[in-house]
């Protein structure tokens, strides 16, 4: 009940002609929870068709349809408008599989701004200032624990880190043990979101 799978991609406007991401929630797969990018295998082997949905231009707010082009089950391409009806499906060629999530990996660690790869154990918190670590393929070290936070006051804690590395420089690590490991975010996406890194630093 209330379990969806959801479509993540990007395709270039007709009204503004600038690239727009869409995410378009589905029922149609597995409903996990999972996130359908382009390159993901998410139908049974034969199946071939076009998906489609609408999408709003941010700027103009005009209406447009999207086609998620699915050849032999896998996400091929995403079409446009008059791309849906004009698009033969079966002369799709599938791609690389998983390519998606494999660009959307790569602009993570480019970003250094999200999971990687690499496990810190939460065993080993709290980590002292100065404990030197490797995540997104680079070394990292501890600034300093600056926070803790006892998850819906159930005992698991996530604890708050500043780190830094020479080639992205600070950033704010939690570690968790209820989100899987560790999490890499920028600044600038701290401060967005202060009720997740700040709130028992505001005000004090
Ligand atoms: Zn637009």
């Amino acid at each position: 009940m209330g379990m969806f799978d959801t479509f993540y991609g990007e395709v270039k406007c007709p009204y503004c002609n600038e690239i727009h991401e869409f995410e378009e929630q589905t029922k149609s797969y597995d409903c996990s929870m999972s996130g359908l990018l382009l390159g993901d295998y998410i139908d049974k082997g034969n199946t071939n068709y076009i998906y489609d949905f609408n999408l709003y231009c941010e700027k103009t707010n005009q209406k447009f349809r999207i086609g998620i082009a699915i050849r032999r089950g896998q996400i091929v391409k995403y079409l446009v408008e008059d791309e849906i009806k004009s698009t033969d499906i079966m002369e799709l060629e599938n791609i690389e599989d998983g390519i998606g999530k494999r660009l959307q990996y790569e602009k993570v660690c480019r970003e250094a701004n999200g999971y990687p790869k690499e496990e810190l154990s939460y065993e080993l918190n709290p980590l002292i200032n100065g404990y030197k670590f490797i995540a997104f393929d680079v070394e990292w070290e501890v600034v300093r624990l600056y926070r803790t936070n006892d998850l819906f006051a159930s005992g698991y804690i996530e604890y708050f880190y500043e780190i830094k590395s020479k080639k992205h420089g600070l950033r704010i690590m939690r570690s968790s043990d209820v989100y899987g490991n560790i999490e890499i975010r920028t600044l600038e996406l701290a401060n967005k979101y202060k009720e997740l890194y700040f709130d028992k630093e505001e005000g004090e």
